[in-house]
C-alpha cells in the first residue's frame, strides 16, 4: 500500500471590489471543492482597512486550512485559477479590475524561496488582517518558519481596523 503524504495548508483570502464579502464567500465555497484537497476549517470574514493607499474601499479578508496532497506549486496554481475567474468582467471579454486575492500562507512546515513562490507568505507576519483570522482556526503557539510562534507575532501587533463580520 502507497503511503499518502498529506499537508496543511493555510490559505489567506481577501477582497475589495464587486460584492467583497461574496467573493470571499463564494471563493471558501471554491476550495471546498478544490482537487485533491478538503477543506478543514474556515475562519470568520473580517472587514478590515487597507493598508498602503488609503482611497480604496476597505477589504473582506478571511483564512482558511485546508488539507492537501497537491505540492505546493500545485497548490498555487489551483488558487491563480479560482483567482482569474473571480477577475471576469460580467458583460465582457476584458478583465476587470482585482476582486480576489488568494495567498499560500503556509504550506505544512516548508520553507519556499523561488521566483514565484515563497512560504510561509514574506507579508503575513506584519498583516494583522492576515495573523487575527488565522489565530481563529490555528494553534495560538503555532511556529511559523523562519517568523516566530503566532501568538509572539500577534502580540507585537495592533488589532486597529480589524473587525470581524458576525
Ligand atoms: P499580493 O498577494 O502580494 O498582493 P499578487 O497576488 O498580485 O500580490 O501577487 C501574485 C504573485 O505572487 C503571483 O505571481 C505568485 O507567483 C507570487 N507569489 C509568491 N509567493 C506567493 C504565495 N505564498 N502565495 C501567493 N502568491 C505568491
Ligand atoms: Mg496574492
Amino acid at each position: 500500500m502507497s503511503k499518502v503524504q498529506s499537508v496543511i495548508a493555510y490559505i489567506g483570502l481577501g477582497s475589495n471590489l464587486e460584492n467583497p464579502i461574496q467573493q470571499v464567500e463564494t471563493a471558501l465555497q471554491e476550495l471546498t471543492e478544490l482537487k485533491d484537497s478538503s477543506l478543514l476549517v474556515q475562519s470568520s470574514l473580517y472587514r478590515t482597512e487597507p493598508i498602503g493607499p488609503q482611497h480604496q474601499p476597505s477589504y473582506i479578508n478571511a483564512v482558511a486550512a485546508l488539507i492537501t496532497v497537491l505540492d505546493a506549486e500545485g497548490l498555487l496554481e489551483q488558487l491563480q485559477a479560482i483567482e482569474l475567474a473571480h477577475r471576469r468582467v460580467r458583460e465582457g471579454e476584458r478583465w476587470g479590475p482585482r476582486t480576489l486575492d488568494l495567498d499560500l500562507l503556509m504550506y505544512g512546515r516548508a520553507t519556499i524561496d523561488t521566483p514565484g513562490l515563497q512560504v510561509p507568505h514574506p507579508e503575513m507576519a506584519n498583516r494583522a488582517f492576515v495573523l487575527i483570522p488565522l489565530s481563529e482556526i490555528a494553534p495560538i503557539d503555532m511556529d511559523i518558519p523562519g517568523m516566530g510562534r503566532l501568538q509572539d507575532l500577534l502580540f507585537s501587533l495592533s488589532g486597529e481596523g480589524v473587525e470581524r463580520l458576525v
